[in-house]
């Protein structure tokens, strides 16, 4: 059976393979131009994407067992999620509250995948110290900003339950303290702060991690999309426009970009959905005061649907939120205004400060809510590593680092929660229609903004 076609959720124009728009883009101006595969190759891996996860599979697997490694891209290392993100390198990858990762894989496993993340933003922050990549933005730590009194009543016993079953301590900053620590707007009701993770610039990493697996003997192909996987001699083989690679293993590190078709087994199991990010012109410390907003940690709003929000290096102001259903043009600008709004509304002093790129792309969920990185049920030597829900710069990493060292045949630090196969959606054509439901009612249980 051959998995033809790229047959993907969302309207065209979200696949869109010019680079977008992003302050990313912006302040790197020259992107990879790596050459398409062309003819006949073989490798001992194949990987499919070349964005945080394939690429550091693929450093793994070159660098540490010498296998000979092929990356095929539809466009370029990092034109996916990994080079137009928010660069918060922190805690993530399932969109699960601690009581139910407990319930799934028990406390032990539950501290096994808090590891695995700390882990991860570990590993993250050594690749860019060890190779000394100046991407690092800022101090260590989040803030999770309380959006009502009500979430912030929440929040003690939140803190007591990540000390007793981490053994973490977060800082609880009560309302009347956040003007002092410089977290103050609007909508903000009390904080907790996280000690771990740390800003980064993602096309800094992203491009980094790029040069360092080709300098480790990994050819990668951008404009190669994969259009057909097949069984082959044992093995698998990869179709593009211009050639085919023959390889025992493969890794589909395509995550909210996949198509439903490559493999079929992966349709269905994976929900592409929006994040979008402006960015502001550089503010002066006057405007900053103003606002009462000063602190430079990554923080965000305890909303489902939440905002998230930093101050770059330069003084600018990154802010991004999820939401939308449609990838048509027209949805891409509503999608534009709607964060716009969002950022007016609890950062109302900045109201001035002229946007001067917003982006979007896709981050991707699974039908288990937890991520995926193993090999396919059925399918022996085809991998797959995918489902970070928005938060991958550190999982998606990590994550690419095991499923190498798995795919080369050493140990590989993957937490039983990651290791389960996601169910599917119900009736997965519908997967849409479910998300704009979910979003409904996650807006209403998040209440309305500041002066609405
Ligand atoms: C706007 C936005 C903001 C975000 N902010 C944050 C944040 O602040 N912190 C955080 O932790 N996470 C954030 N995320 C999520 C994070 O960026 C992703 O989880 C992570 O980058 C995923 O990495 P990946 O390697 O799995 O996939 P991607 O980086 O998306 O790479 C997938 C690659 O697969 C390629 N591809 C797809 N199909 C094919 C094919 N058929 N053939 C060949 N190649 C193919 C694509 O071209 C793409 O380059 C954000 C995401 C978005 C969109």
């Amino acid at each position: 059976m051959q998995d033809t076609q790229m047959r993907r959720l969302y309207e065209a124009p979200a696949y869109d393979p010019a680079w977008p728009k992003s302050h990313w883009r912006a302040s790197h101006p020259a992107p990879f131009a790596l050459p398409p595969l062309e003819g006949e190759a073989t490798a001992d891996i194949a990987v499919i994407g070349a964005g945080f996860a394939g690429l550091n599979a693929a450093l793994e697997a070159a660098r540490e067992s010498g296998a000979r490694v092929v990356v095929l891209d539809a466009v370029q290392p990092g034109w996916g999620a990994s080079g137009r993100n928010g660069g918060f390198c922190g805690y993530g990858g399932a969109k699960l509250s601690d009581a139910a990762i407990v319930a799934r894989v028990g406390r032990d496993g539950a501290r096994d995948f808090r590891d695995f993340q700390r882990a991860a933003i570990a590993h993250v922050g050594a690749l860019i110290d060890d190779n000394g990549w100046n991407a690092r933005q800022g101090p260590e730590g989040e803030a999770v900003l309380a959006q009502s009194p009500k979430v912030w009543a929440g929040f003690a016993q939140e803190a007591r339950e990540l000390q007793a079953l981490y053994g973490e301590t977060p800082e609880l900053v009560a309302p009347g303290a956040l003007a002092e620590r410089g977290l103050s707007g609007p909508g903000f009701h009390g904080a907790l702060i996280l000690n771990e993770g740390f800003p980064l610039d993602p096309m800094a990493y992203v491009e980094g991690l790029a040069r360092l697996a080709l300098a480790a003997g990994v050819r990668i192909c951008g404009e190669s999309p994969v259009t057909a996987i097949a069984p082959d001699g044992g093995g698998w083989c990869l179709t593009t426009p211009g050639g085919r690679l023959r390889a025992p293993k493969v890794l589909v590190a395509t995550n909210g970009y996949s198509s439903d078709d490559l493999p079929r087994w992966i349709g269905g199991r994976n929900l592409p959905a929006f994040s979008a990010v402006l960015v502001t012109r550089p503010l002066s410390d006057a405007e900053r005061r103003d606002q009462g907003y000063t602190d430079p940690r990554m923080a965000f709003d305890a909303r489902k649907l939440l905002h998230y929000f930093r101050h770059l290096p330069d003084g600018r102001f990154l802010f991004g939120m999820r939401g939308g259903t449609s990838g048509t043009q027209a949805a891409h600008r509503g999608m534009e205004t709607q964060v716009r709004r969002h950022f007016e509304a609890l950062f109302p002093a900045w109201a001035g400060a002229a946007t001067e790129h917003t982006w979007s792309g896709f981050v991707c969920l699974t039908g288990s809510l937890a991520p995926f990185v193993g090999e396919v049920p059925g399918a022996p030597g085809l991998h797959a590593a995918f489902g970070w829900h928005g938060s991958g710069v550190a999982a998606a990493s990590y994550s690419g680092r095991q499923i190498g060292r798995l795919m080369t045949g050493k140990p590989a630090h993957l937490p039983d929660l990651v290791r389960r196969v996601p169910r599917r959606f119900p009736i997965a054509s519908l997967r849409r229609t479910w998300l704009r439901l979910a979003y409904a009612g996650y807006a209403l249980k998040d209440g309305p903004l500041p002066g609405a």
